[in-house]
């Protein structure tokens, strides 16, 4: 299984606008090579073809937009806790100042300004 190089004459070229797998176009991994071949195995060196990306590119760019969006839930649940938390703090943070965590300290102004913008509202 090497390249004897017959596989040029089906050489592929880059589509415009789309993927290479989409325009139908099969990725020989001995060849290093994007071919035009309906087969499931390379003409030149007989390897199987790869017809759907399978490129950690690919991959890690699928898991960036699933990681993107479980994050924005995320971070959501994480303010809505940290309003409550901060009203808490507000309420007993204060006598026992030591054990309040270092964060905490600049995340309550927001949180207590929020809580005055409730407090307008209703
Ligand atoms: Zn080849
Ligand atoms: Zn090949």
């Amino acid at each position: 299984m090497t390249c004897k190089g017959i596989c040029t004459r089906y050489k592929a070229q880059k589509p415009v606008g789309t993927g290479r797998y989409a325009s139908g176009q099969r990725r020989c991994q001995i060849c290093e090579i994007f071919i035009k071949w309906e087969g499931l195995w390379c003409p030149c060196c007989g390897y199987r073809l790869r017809t759907k990306p399978r490129n950690l590119k690919y991959k890690a760019k699928l898991r960036a937009r699933v990681n993107a969006e479980a994050k924005a839930e995320e971070s959501i649940a994480i303010n809505a806790n940290s309003e409550e938390a901060a009203v808490e703090l507000l309420e007993e943070a204060k006598p026992k100042k030591a054990k309040s965590k270092p964060k905490a300290k600049p995340k309550a102004k927001p949180k207590a300004k929020a809580e005055e913008s409730i407090a307008i509202n209703a």
